[in-house]
């Protein structure tokens, strides 16, 4: 890495902690690569992440919110309250080889990490612990609190945590996201997102001997489709929606009395998806008034878009400037190459660059329930460079690097700038007051509100019989060394 200028002794201290504990920050990540585990299933990830907390000195609040996988570690007392959070989920179906460049499962058909949610949460406790060593070293004043956010690619657990209260005392927020390269940004940032099920309720009859008799329900799930469809010609711009049939009956000669679609509504503010989310409740009606069915519609999470503060953004910039890009082997580059010519993707690489912010960011189709937390309080979400340039999520692809150096070496560079971008906030708390009034300009003229349905409970059981088709055979790939965080001397 480029030498550090001006670090201080308090992000010194942190740095000689993560350096000393590279492995474990390897380890951590790779451990979780294995587990895994699904939205809300993360169980041995949680626990692993937990423990690791508790040993190094936080206070534990498990379960949070009514999610058994989500939890809260505090360090300290007294304002500020500043706190990380994020993601370690996987994926279904992208269980992919550490370091084979070509599609090949480690389970076949089972779940597996193929974006890096494995990678944030080994940075953001390694982190987390790193600054807490500076804190208790140095006596900063200030409570750091730590959330371990389940489900996010179901969008579920922080508008729950929000709407609970987890996040009314909290000054500002941090979260870490795996990237293929350090970069942050302000102003929105990623789009809204309501995820609802329309299931849809007839009556069975023998399809052959007596199908007037049946009222179908896969047929108004078709018909909602073909409305929806045409729908899309008249949307607003930045609006998407976007689909899985999860009941379509159970065999052909049974006229199927429920049937069931999931939808994703995205759209660039809260007002915009929740219109679609009316939108397409009409368009249901009809699909339920031309077959003579009934439906009901669930909506499981809905979030707002991420928005990103620009003091917190500039604090963080500055700590990449200081941290600098990982500097990469010949070895790592040449297999970031080879997997980008695999994927048909443009052959650049490993990233050497820090992402400079020249304004506002430009806002993206997709979203993360890490909105919910953006618009309660001041929040950075941040990229590491763990993941190869070029490759897109959610494929084979994005699953090759995520235990090898590339993504350690990604992982121990990122948590250098969340330890320090805490402790920055810790040394300067009138950090917070500057991140408020700037966060009150940003949001003027939109009064945040939950878009979970009053009393809506999260869906935990959403992924529970995959994982459990699947846990028994991943075991057998589980690490066998448990990652230990030694504190300084
Ligand atoms: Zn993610």
């Amino acid at each position: 890495m480029a030498p550090l200028p001006d670090i201080g002794l308090e992000k010194a201290l942190a740095f000689d902690f993560l350096e000393r504990n590279a492995t474990q920050i390897a380890l951590l990540g790779d451990s979780i690569f294995y587990f895994g585990e699904l939205g809300m299933q993360e169980f041995e990830t949680a626990k692993l992440m937990t423990q690791l907390l508790e040993e190094g000195g936080f206070a534990l609040e498990r379960g949070i919110a009514g999610f058994p996988t989500g939890f809260c570690a505090t360090f300290g007392s007294g304002s500020p309250i500043i706190a990380v959070h994020t993601e370690y989920d996987a994926n279904p179906d992208n269980s992919q080889k550490s370091g084979v460049i070509r599609p090949e499962a480690i389970v076949e058909g089972a779940p597996g990490h193929c974006e890096g949610h494995n990678v944030n949460a080994a940075v953001m406790v390694a982190g987390a612990l790193a600054a807490k060593e500076a804190m208790q070293k140095f006596g900063l004043k200030g409570t750091l609190k730590v959330f371990g956010a389940p489900a996010e690619e179901q969008l579920v657990s922080r508008p729950y945590f929000v709407r609970d209260g987890y996040f009314d005392d909290v000054d500002l927020a941090l979260t870490p996201h795996v990237g293929a390269q350090f970069g942050v940004g302000y102003g929105l940032i990623q789009s809204a997102l309501v995820s609802a099920y329309f299931t849809f309720h007839g009556e069975t009859a023998h399809a052959g001997s007596a199908p007037w008799k049946g009222r179908d329900a896969l047929d108004a799930v078709i018909l909602m489709d073909v409305g929806m469809a045409e729908h899309r010609e008249h949307m607003m711009p930045n609006t998407m929606c976007q689909r899985v049939i999860t009941d379509g009956g159970e065999q052909p000669n049974v006229i199927p009395k429920r049937a069931q679609v999931w939808w994703y509504f995205r759209g660039s503010t809260a007002d915009a998806v929740m219109a679609l989310l009316e939108r397409a409740k009409k368009v249901a009606e009809g699909a339920a008034l031309m077959t003579n069915t009934t439906y009901e519609v669930e909506v499981q999470s809905a979030v707002w878009p991420v928005r990103g503060n620009q003091t917190l953004a500039e604090l963080v910039q500055a700590e990449y400037q200081r941290v600098g890009a990982p500097e990469w082997t010949a070895e790592e580059d040449a297999l970031a190459r080879r997997l980008q010519q695999a994927a048909q993707a443009e052959p650049i690489g490993l990233s050497r660059a820090v992402s400079i912010m020249n304004g506002p960011a430009t806002q993206k189709p997709a979203s993360n329930d890490a909105g919910d937390v953006s618009w309660k309080a001041p929040m950075a979400k941040f990229y590491f460079p763990s993941n190869i340039p070029n490759i897109s999520y959610h494929h084979w692809a994005a699953g090759v690097a995520l235990a090898t150096s590339i993504a350690h070496k990604g992982a121990l560079a990122g948590s250098k700038v969340l330890a320090a971008s805490l402790i920055e906030i810790f040394l300067n708390p009138e950090i917070v007051d500057k991140a408020k009034a700037v966060f009150a300009q940003e949001t003027k003229g939109v009064s945040y509100f939950s878009m979970l349905p009053l009393g809506q409970k999260p869906p935990l059981d959403l992924n529970r019989a995959t994982m459990q088709r699947f846990r028994d055979d991943m075991r057998a790939h589980y690490l066998t060394t448990r990652p230990r965080f030694v504190g300084l001397p």
